[in-house]
């Protein structure tokens, strides 16, 4: 399956669904987040998942263990592929967080959801992490956590580009890396922002560094022709894909 992973982070189901028939085919999967979610509730998820879309659920679970597994066996139910926890929820939290996908997988009959863990949200930078009493840095938090989400049973890290490097070198290549924050390349010729160079990576730098999955929203969602943004997107990840495995 297709590493493009589009966020729907619409208001309705009408529009969710409309955006991912347009798109099937095109990408991998969708995701569905809280503002989708809150707005629709668990029926969206329902629809998508009928309507043959792989549904990663990123409602980032951080609660005690139990309501945790609670949540990721109702997530199992609705039929979601892979979802979110905080792995700043902790060790037993995370454990319980696989134990009841595993558990629910196999009274359901069904593929076990991935689960997969945000290590330090995209938006904090070191000073708003000193704030919230982590001092040693953000590289370092992130490298931490993600070694506590692979030895308590999370299949994988939520992680900004920047950052692949450095979870693969502590992980492994058998852990699974999903990246946000992708913006497309900009127009030859054309200079990249001073934004773009400082929070963003292109799909296919962001598949050089070895991402598994690239979550995509608003630069396929927000584009004249989504489909076409996502053809495009998906020729630019498959290019980059061919280039990693001649390596
Ligand atoms: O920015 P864009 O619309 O592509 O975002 C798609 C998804 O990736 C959003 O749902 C958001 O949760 C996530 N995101 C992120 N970190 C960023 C940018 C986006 O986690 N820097």
């Amino acid at each position: 399956m297709h590493p493009l992973l589009v966020a729907l982070d619409v208001d309705t189901a009408a529009r969710a669904r409309e955006l991912a028939a347009s798109l099937a085919g095109a990408m991998g999967g969708v995701k569905i987040g809280k503002q989708l979610f809150t707005a629709e509730g668990p029926p969206i998820v329902r629809a998508m998942t009928e309507a043959g879309h792989r549904v990663f659920l990123d409602l980032k679970f951080h609660d005690i263990p139990n309501t945790v597994a609670g949540a990721v066996r109702s997530a199992a139910g609705l039929g979601a592929w892979m979802l979110t926890i905080h792995a700043a929820g902790g060790r037993a939290m995370i454990r319980a967080a696989r134990d009841a996908a595993e558990d629910a997988a196999a009274r359901l009959g069904t593929p076990r959801p991935l689960i997969v863990a945000v290590t330090v949200l995209t938006s904090l930078d070191e000073l708003a992490l000193s704030e919230v009493g982590v001092e040693r840095g953000l590289v370092a938090q992130v490298e931490s956590l993600a070694v506590l989400a692979k030895a308590a049973g999370a299949d994988g890290v939520v992680a900004s580009p920047h950052e692949i490097s450095a979870i693969r070198a502590r992980c492994g290549s058998d852990f699974l890396v999903v990246t946000p924050g992708i913006r497309p390349a900009p127009a030859p010729g054309a200079p990249a922002t001073r934004a773009d160079q400082a929070r963003t990576l292109t799909a296919a730098e962001a598949i050089a560094r070895g991402a598994d999955y690239l979550v995509v929203g608003r630069p396929v969602t927000a584009a004249p022709d989504p489909a076409a943004a996502a053809r495009a997107l998906r020729a630019e990840i498959d290019g980059a894909i061919g280039a990693r495995q001649s390596r």
